[in-house]
């Protein structure tokens, strides 16, 4: 089974450890070619994006891709915090808004306001090509585009669903 075929069940479900795994396959949705009449005030050429990110990185915030679920290290951790957009360093999330599921994502009920865009992504790894069917609403910064991650709901639960590949953790001082 190639991750492209992998149901939102096993997605979700899914223990594998990201170790040498690369990402799932990154959508359509790159950056820097769909922005419309949206321009970012952040606009980067793919080198200079791989001075701060890396290639893998790269492929989750500037290609869309979705990580191994359980792959980064802030899923399960629950300090208090404020994470940051990896790409820019844009506020997007807070601590205080962690929805605990133990599904190897970051999960947030809310973002910051006006901080994460939305987008509709026909080229998830749940949609039926061309069709719409199974699109999901993705997630991404309102400053450089990069990727976060997709809105959904998880048992029962409307969350933001978000790579910890695409985030920054700023514990707060104790
Ligand atoms: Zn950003």
């Amino acid at each position: 089974m190639t991750p492209k075929h992998q149901t939102r069940r096993a997605f979700l479900g899914s223990t594998a450890l990201a170790g040498a795994a690369l990402p799932f396959a990154g959508t359509a949705l790159a950056r820097p070619d769909r922005t419309g009449d949206f321009v970012y005030e952040i606009q980067r050429t793919k080198e200079e994006w791989l001075e701060t990110l890396s290639e893998y990185e790269y492929a989750i915030l500037r290609d869309a891709g979705t990580e191994w679920a359980k792959s980064s290290d802030l899923w399960d951790d629950y300090r208090a915090g404020e994470f940051h957009c990896k790409g820019c360093d844009l506020h997007v999330y807070s601590s205080e808004w962690r929805v605990e599921l133990n599904k190897g994502y970051v999960f947030f009920s809310q973002s910051t306001p006006t901080h994460v865009l939305m987008d509709i992504d026909r080229g998830s790894p749940y949609s039926m090509s061309g069709t719409g069917e199974g699109a999901m609403i993705e997630a991404h910064c309102r400053r450089c585009g990069s990727h976060l991650g997709h809105i959904l709901t998880v048992d029962g639960i409307l969350v933001h669903c978000i790579n910890g590949t695409s985030l920054k953790f700023e514990p707060s001082a104790t």
